[in-house]
């Protein structure tokens, strides 16, 4: 365990295996789901509705993921309706399936159910030329661009897509289910609209990836918005959520183990970011730098090309806030370089 993460209490030291469902607090409870990748799973809720239980998110596309939900239902799971927190394949993957299978409705953020269905219907836009010079102009090497290229098509194998009706979930409104009222919090940084729920009765902030335990979800900028800011929006949210939310709530996340100390986790994640820049900032006060090179000075491990695709991404959001903040400037050129302002 490191030092951040110690000052958290872990209820639940171990979660239920892959595949199997454990009580995590009244009337709900706790399926994980195992993912073919280094994240290795996710955690999905279900959550008590009356005859039956709301599913909060599917796992992905896959087919031991399948063969895991039709185990439960034909063990009695009586689904009555799917929640899903952001666009992220490991949250949606099986949507279209889950609600075709068992005949309910969707509820997300509009954002986010828009973004996937761009992702979805828009294929040509995946990889287009203005993608390839947005990394190139960046600093990546060529062989590695060519490799990101190909991720957003990577992403439709691991869903089934979106139905074509769903139910908005609007930050501040109430969800009402049988048994409890859920206020809805959204967020951007991790994804556009991200959905969040706050059992204020059950003392329970089902938060999806923005508030995880030992990891810190990715914030990156994407080609799709090349001057986005999402680690100002990221930051916003966790001062919103610091804000709204007591610090004694059990807090679900999607991965990693359900923790107490909401506010702790809040500031440290704050910090970590904190820490990203102050690096950004010292390496750019050397020399100017690309995007590409400030990779080096924010993860101090060898990464393989997906993670350096992830890195890629998170050291423009750092910039981009930087940038937007007035405390780096671009030298213009055919590589784009930032200096200390
Ligand atoms: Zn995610």
């Amino acid at each position: 365990m490191d030092a951040s993460i110690a000052s958290l209490d872990f209820p639940v030291p171990e979660a239920p295996a892959p595949g199997s469902v454990t009580a995590i607090a009244p009337g709900v409870r706790w399926l994980r789901l195992a993912l073919p990748f280094a994240l290795d799973h996710v955690n999905i809720y279900l959550i008590a509705d009356g005859e039956g239980e709301a599913v909060l998110d599917t796992g992905i596309a896959d087919e031991p993921t399948r063969a895991v939900w039709e185990t439960l239902l034909s063990g009695g799971l009586r689904p009555t309706r799917l929640i899903l927190t952001h666009f992220h394949p490991d949250h949606i993957g099986l949507a279209n399936w889950l609600v075709g299978r068992c005949g309910i409705n969707v509820s997300m953020p509009l954002t986010e159910y828009l973004f996937a269905q761009h992702l979805t219907h828009n294929r040509e836009a995946l990889g287009s030329p203005t993608h390839h010079d947005f990394y190139t102009r960046n600093g990546l090497p060529e062989t590695e661009a060519a490799l990101l290229m190909g991720r957003g098509h990577h992403y439709l194998r691991m869903t089934t897509g979106l139905p074509p009706m769903f139910r908005r979930l609007r930050a501040g409104e109430t969800l009402r289910l049988a048994e409890r009222s859920l206020q809805v919090f959204t967020g951007g940084g991790h994804a556009p609209e991200q959905a969040m729920l706050w059992d204020r009765g059950g003392s329970l902030f089902f938060a999806a990836d923005q508030v995880l335990a030992k990891i810190s979800p990715n914030i990156s900028v994407w080609p799709q918005e090349p001057d986005a800011d999402p680690l100002g929006l990221y930051l916003e949210s966790l001062a919103a959520l610091r804000a709204a939310i007591p610090a004694d709530v059990l807090v679900l996340p999607a991965h990693n183990l359900p923790f107490r100390g909401l506010h702790e986790r809040l500031g440290q994640l704050a910090d970590h970011h904190q820490a990203r820049c102050d690096a950004v900032a010292r390496a750019c006060a050397e020399a100017p730098r690309t995007v590409y090179e400030l990779i080096a000075f924010m993860f101090h491990r060898k990464l393989d090309a997906h993670q350096t695709g992830f890195a890629f991404g998170e050291a423009m959001a750092h910039v981009n806030y930087m940038v937007t903040r007035g405390d780096l400037v671009m030298v213009p050129g055919d590589v784009r370089r930032f200096r200390l302002a």
